[in-house]
């Protein structure tokens, strides 16, 4: 890298150049996207052992006038590092909780929790538990309607102050789940001091259950030690009835992908996934 740096080939390198140019363009877009209000919150059905709808995962789309509709991967990324996902996390938080508050009105939609995913870099602020229940309260939300997904990495950082702030929220009916579990380090010893609801299982253990030997053995692990810290046990990225069966079978209590349903647009929700809300 030296050497590279000292004949100035990496400073004038045309790939390395249009990627910076290209990072800088999609921040000032992602502060435009803000103003305009170009995101879009999509939701993805969730369901129990029976196949009835039980709750639902949200998740952010970027409607730009211009790239269309822009997925997750290729901003979220660079909004974690620029710090712009506090103000898009908190437009994610307060749609979705005037999105439940709707829901109270419908006699099938009421009892429906929803999953908002939380960056690292939103819980570590330091007004992250008051930014959260002051979105909960100005919308009038039920807050036990409210999940909140964690990733693992999480627990490798400040973990007295992150369990301090998701205590603070769980006393006000706030409940967190692990998100992607398994792909990450989080020490097993630790798991148990944080104030979990749920482990979902990593979709990439999903994809090739029950043929692949190693996967089964890690999902059924996964099952096992979450019913036995008394936690619920989501699986992702469910397509096919075999894996549906052979989570069934392995005591997973509830189940996204889509064998149920793909994510949809949050106003067409409940049009999309009635015959879910029969069964
Ligand atoms: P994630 O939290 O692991 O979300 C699950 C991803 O798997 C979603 O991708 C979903 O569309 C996809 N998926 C669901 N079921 C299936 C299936 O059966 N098969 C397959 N192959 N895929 C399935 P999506 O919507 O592109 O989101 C990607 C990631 O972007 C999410 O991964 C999450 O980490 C992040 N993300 C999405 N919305 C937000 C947000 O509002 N805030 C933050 N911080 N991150 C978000
Ligand atoms: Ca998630
Ligand atoms: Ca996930
Ligand atoms: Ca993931």
């Amino acid at each position: 890298a030296k050497e590279a740096g000292k004949n100035g080939l990496r400073f004038f390198d045309p790939a390395m150049q249009a990627a910076v140019e290209e990072r800088v363009a999609l921040e000032n877009d992602l502060r435009q996207g803000l103003r305009d209000n170009q995101f879009r919150l999509f939701c993805q059905p969730q369901v129990d052992a029976q196949g009835k709808l039980c709750g639902g995962e949200v998740l952010i789309r970027w409607q730009h006038p211009v790239r269309g509709l822009v997925m997750p991967n290729h901003f979220i990324p660079l909004a974690e590092q620029t710090d712009l996902i506090i103000p898009i996390g908190e437009w994610v938080l307060r749609r979705t909780c005037e999105t439940l508050v709707e829901w109270e009105r419908h006699p099938s939609l009421k009892q429906i929790s929803l999953s908002v995913n939380i960056s690292v870099n939103q819980i570590r602020a330091d007004d992250f538990v008051e930014r959260v229940l002051s979105i909960v309260n100005d919308c009038g939300t039920n807050p036990a309607r409210l999940m909140l997904e964690l990733t693992e990495s999480l627990m490798a950082e400040d973990v007295e102050g992150i369990i301090f702030k998701m205590n603070a929220l769980r006393e006000n009916g706030v409940r967190f789940s692990v998100d992607d579990f398994g792909t990450g380090y989080s020490s097993l010893s630790y798991l148990k001091r944080f104030p979990l609801a749920e482990l979902k299982i990593d979709q990439s253990f999903v994809k090739e259950i029950p043929e692949n030997q190693n996967d089964a053995v890690i999902t059924e692990i996964i099952i096992a030690l979450a019913r036995q810290l008394g936690l619920a046990v989501l699986a992702e990225g469910v397509e096919t009835m075999d894996q549906f069966n052979f989570l069934l079978r392995n005591g997973c209590g509830y189940f996204q992908g889509y064998l149920f349903g793909k994510p949809c647009a949050i106003e067409f929700f409940s049009s999309n996934f009635a015959n879910l809300m029969a069964a």
